[in-house]
């Protein structure tokens, strides 16, 4: 069988047509937020209804943390640190390398965060995070609270300043640089039991803000959660068959069919050209033909 479906030809520059997509581990609730810690040999990712973060090698799947306050995306700053988002504590933290935790952002015009869902760090070291309100909509152990400020995209500079970036979208989710950082790009997923569009936005990143933000590509079927760009500038997205991979000029050229719902991915891998896929109970990787390009 095959594991792709190619919907233009230059899709075949990106994949190896023989490696298969295979399932690392299964048996989770609804697995989101994977990154890759290559200095450790390892993928980290949520367990979210179970409260937990876990740990991927070679060998198994180890707890990493738990309780993790419901934590949602992960990614690493430009120290290697994990920078992660948390549904539970509407708060993004960073784990310094002893271990401890320090709060990135817990709050915006003394109102607290929805629920931060996905996050970036760029070359700056500035720390963009999406807070769509599904968390606080969402009853984990009474997590259900009102919702405060509107869903937004918030960049937190190096002197921990927080500002609100984005305030255009219904509901924004996962987030991806363009390799020259010089595009930013937005899944929206559209507020819970609404007709919001779901689609892909891009913005012009001009003085370091996302501006002339405009619509990118729609994803079917399913919507864009998760979102990572390769090293030639294709964006690849999570959908409900799998992950989709799009030009920069918003065209499908492929997919990778997975047969769950996929939340999220990440590129990893001694080459960087391996996929991680978080898809609903499971786990899944493939080797491609190009490099992802976010850190590390
Ligand atoms: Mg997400």
């Amino acid at each position: 069988m095959s594991f792709f479906e190619v919907h233009d030809p230059a899709f075949g520059a990106y994949v190896l047509g023989n490696a298969p997509v295979k399932r690392l581990a299964t048996g989770f609730d609804w697995v989101e937020g994977p990154v890759w810690f290559g200095d450790l040999g390892c993928l980290l990712f949520s367990d979210i209804p179970n409260n937990r973060i876990l740990r991927w090698t070679e060998e198994g799947v180890t707890t990493f943390r738990s309780p993790s306050n419901y934590a949602n995306g992960h990614t690493r700053d430009r120290q290697g640190r994990l920078v992660s988002c948390e549904h539970g504590l509407r708060r993004v933290t960073r784990t310094e390398l002893d271990g401890t935790v320090t709060v990135i952002a817990d709050g915006f015009d003394d109102k607290p965060l929805n629920s931060p869902n996905d996050v970036i760090v760029a070359r700056d070291g500035g720390i963009w995070f999406s807070d769509p309100h599904y968390g606080i909509m969402t009853d984990y152990e009474g997590f259900r609270s009102a919702q405060e400020l509107p869903c937004q995209v918030y960049r937190v500079d190096t002197s921990g300043k927080v500002e609100a970036l984005i305030s255009d979208m219904a509901c924004p989710n996962g987030l991806a640089f363009s390799p020259d950082e010089m595009l930013l790009y937005v899944a929206d997923t559209g507020r819970m039991h609404s007709k919001d569009p779901q689609h892909i936005r891009v913005y012009d990143m001009v003085g370091g803000r996302p501006v002339n933000g405009r619509l990118f590509h729609t994803i079917s079927p399913g919507c864009a959660d998760g979102i990572r760009c390769d090293s030639d500038g294709n964006l690849w997205s999570s959908a409900a068959d799998g992950v989709h991979c799009i030009a920069p000029d918003g065209r499908l050229l492929g997919k990778i069919l997975v047969p769950e719902l996929v939340s999220n991915i990440c590129f990893g891998g001694r080459a960087k050209h391996r996929l991680f896929i978080t898809a609903t109970t499971s786990v899944y990787s493939v080797i491609l033909n190009r490099k992802g390009v976010q850190w590390p």
